[in-house]
């Protein structure tokens, strides 16, 4: 199943994609998605019940009406660094032990095909395509045999990073993670009976049309059901938490030498099975968002 979020900003309402690839009203069916229809099993009900028939009979939305992000009110946000030894290597970074953590604030959470915003005197703004997904049944301590049947749904995000704020200005990462519209997450929640092997599929970005990430969840560090038991023994992970498990080479940061984001550039990206996004940057205005 293929689950969305349609409307303007703030004002989104939830829908299914049907058999012919449009939008289908589910606002009759559940509230919308976010941590309180996941952690209730509004969620898990409908994905596990909901039959074609009944979204043959669901009301076609009309028009193209923006696609929002996929999940509301995220509370926690999680992303893992350097997953993909071959983008550890481009970064010159060690290839770690143990997965990295760290944060992204959920306020950066946008749209798939919302606009991407240059943080003001930035010039090092990057890119990241990345397989993210839910948690829908929390836990602690979560055994990596039954890890991911606590994952609800699978997603494409881009974690767009400014590296100067990340790795220039001290501290942790979160710096540089966490600008508005850093976090386009979409443009849909797939259930993971949709997908054959979640580690064996393929994810790329495209810089103003030109192929720069191409690589596949094969050759991650620590596949996601590893990333799942791990975090699982540092925090209690909750209905509608999101985790962004990390990125192949191929970053702006990567090339000799850098390549960054200029206003009016365009990102396209796209994981197998779970549809693409695109986004044009521009630069940030303080009434933008
Ligand atoms: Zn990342």
């Amino acid at each position: 199943m293929k689950f969305l979020r349609y409307g303007q900003p703030g004002a989104e309402k939830p829908g299914v994609l049907d058999a012919d690839g449009r939008i289908r009203d589910l606002s009759a069916r559940i509230r919308d998605f976010a941590p309180d229809t996941l952690a209730d099993g509004s969620f898990a009900r409908l994905a596990s019940t909901l039959t074609a028939s009944e979204i043959a009979a669901l009301p076609v939305v009309s028009g193209e009406p923006r696609i929002g992000p996929c999940l509301s009110r995220v509370a926690n946000f999680i992303a893992i660094g350097l997953n993909y030894a071959e983008h550890a290597t481009e970064t010159d970074a060690e290839i770690p032990e143990e997965p990295i953590l760290f944060n992204k604030a959920p306020s950066c959470i946008t749209g798939p095909y919302d606009d991407v915003f240059i943080p003001p005197g930035s010039d090092k703004t990057d890119w990241e395509v990345e397989l993210a997904f839910v948690i829908g049944k929390g836990g602690t301590f979560i055994e990596e045999k039954d890890a991911l049947s606590h994952v609800a749904a699978y997603f494409i995000c881009n974690d767009v990073s400014e590296r100067g704020y990340q790795l220039d200005r001290g501290g942790q990462w979160v710096k540089g993670k966490c600008f508005p519209s850093f976090g386009p997450i979409g443009p849909w929640l797939v259930t993971p009976d949709e997908i054959a092997d979640i580690q064996n599929v393929r994810l790329w970005m495209e810089v103003n049309g030109e192929r720069v990430q191409n690589s596949s969840t094969k050759t991650m560090i620590f596949p996601i059901a590893h990333l799942v038991s791990y975090l699982s023994r540092f925090m209690i992970l909750e209905p509608g938490d999101v985790v962004t498990t990390g990125t192949p080479p191929g970053v702006g940061l990567g090339f000799k030498p850098p390549r960054y984001l200029k206003a009016g550039d365009v990102m396209r990206l796209g994981i197998d099975g779970l549809g693409e996004q695109k986004q044009t940057t521009r630069a940030w205005a303080a009434n933008a968002a």
